[in-house]
């Protein structure tokens, strides 16, 4: 336990899916409307040097981030995405456009540059190290009592904030899949979260990985969301360990009540995403979306997806005013421990 450091993998192919739909979706969500609770259950150190040794040793953001940095023309919800991580790394009056790629900023830094000052944010982070990272990164941000962290179970530590008093929910679920029992976990998770709160938006991370716990967990997400959007991306074919290289090569996103843009957005985006980020000839996506059946209907899977290159009519001006956290993250001491040479770890 606790062989998993995300320093090692920030920015890498499975952040840059995770993240460009994340803001996505929190985006819309602040768009209007009453305060939003968000929690990530699972929030990692908040934000990440490059430049230091876990990044550099893994390279892993290389074949991320870094291969969207000064690509042109990238359709409108990645370019965000790019915006938000350049925020990170603009050095005083330089332009964006100019900003080398440095620090990345994780799921906590990016939901709260979304954020409204009434919403809140709730992270759980069990990492003795991480957890003071996280709040280092944190200290003095946001809005007064707009932020909440605790070095606890994030599973269970969610159950105390859905439903919120303002109804409107969104929850960001990404284990590390360290313990292979955090599969069961999400499922239960989630199942119980419905149950409390029917409409919370709820976003699962997942590995693609060919073990049975892996390849249950869609099915069993599937059987308890009302409606669903499930999209994944493989920046390469089946790889094992031995060949060298992460042997993760595909991630997931099974988001529950997604906002309706969510799956336009993702026609647009994965196409493009494959193209920079394919690392052989494996490289390609699955995306597909679906609704529980109403009493008396039958269920209905189906394609989120509307029209390709679809305009997407939210922009990042007609939300907040607040400038981004703009804060340097607290560098990772080296860890003496390098993440375990099994797939469960290389993320
Ligand atoms: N959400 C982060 C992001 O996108 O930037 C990355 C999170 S990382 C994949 C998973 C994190 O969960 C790790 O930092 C790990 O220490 C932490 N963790 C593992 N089990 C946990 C649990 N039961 N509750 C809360 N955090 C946990």
């Amino acid at each position: 336990m606790f062989s998993y450091r995300h320093g090692f993998h920030a920015g890498n192919h499975a952040d840059v899916l995770k993240h460009m739909a994340l803001l996505h979706v929190v985006n819309y969500l602040t768009e209007k409307g009453a305060p939003l609770m968000v929690v990530d259950t699972h929030a990692g150190a908040g934000a990440y040097a490059l430049e230091d040794t876990f990044a550099q040793k893994s390279g892993e953001y290389l074949e991320g981030i870094a291969r969207l940095w000064n690509a042109k023309h990238l359709p409108a919800p990645l370019a965000r995405y790019v915006e938000a991580v350049r925020a990170l790394n603009v050095e005083g009056d330089a332009k964006p456009q100019e900003a080398a790629l440095r620090f990345y900023p994780g799921s906590p830094l990016l939901l709260l540059n979304a954020l409204r000052p009434e919403d809140k944010l709730r992270l759980f982070e069990l990492h003795p190290t991480d957890i003071e990272l996280l709040a280092r990164n944190f200290k003095g941000v946001g809005a007064p009592r707009q932020i909440m962290i605790q070095r606890a179970d994030g599973f269970a530590g969610l159950k105390a904030f859905i439903p919120p008093p303002s109804r409107r929910a969104f929850v960001l679920i990404d284990p590390s899949y360290e313990d292979k029992a955090d599969y069961a976990r999400v499922a239960d998770t989630v199942a119980d979260a419905l149950k409390r709160f029917p409409t919370c938006t709820i976003m699962v991370w997942y590995p693609v990985l060919p073990r049975p716990e892996a390849r249950n967990l869609v099915p069993r997400l599937q059987r308890v969301a009302p409606k669903w959007v499930n999209a994944q991306l493989h920046v390469a074919g089946p790889r094992r360990a031995s060949d060298g290289g992460s042997s993760m090569t595909g991630s997931g996103l099974f988001v529950i009540n997604p906002p309706y843009t969510l799956g336009t957005m993702l026609v647009q985006t994965l196409p493009k995403l494959v193209e920079l980020l394919r690392q052989d000839g494996g490289a390609t996506h699955v995306l597909e979306g679906g609704e529980k059946k109403a009493p008396g209907k039958s269920a209905r899977p189906q394609a989120p997806a509307q029209s390709e290159g679809g305009s997407d009519r939210r922009t990042a001006a007609t939300k907040s005013p607040r400038a981004p956290a703009k804060r340097k993250p607290v560098d990772l001491e080296p860890d003496p421990r390098e993440p375990k040479d099994d797939p469960r770890f290389r993320r």
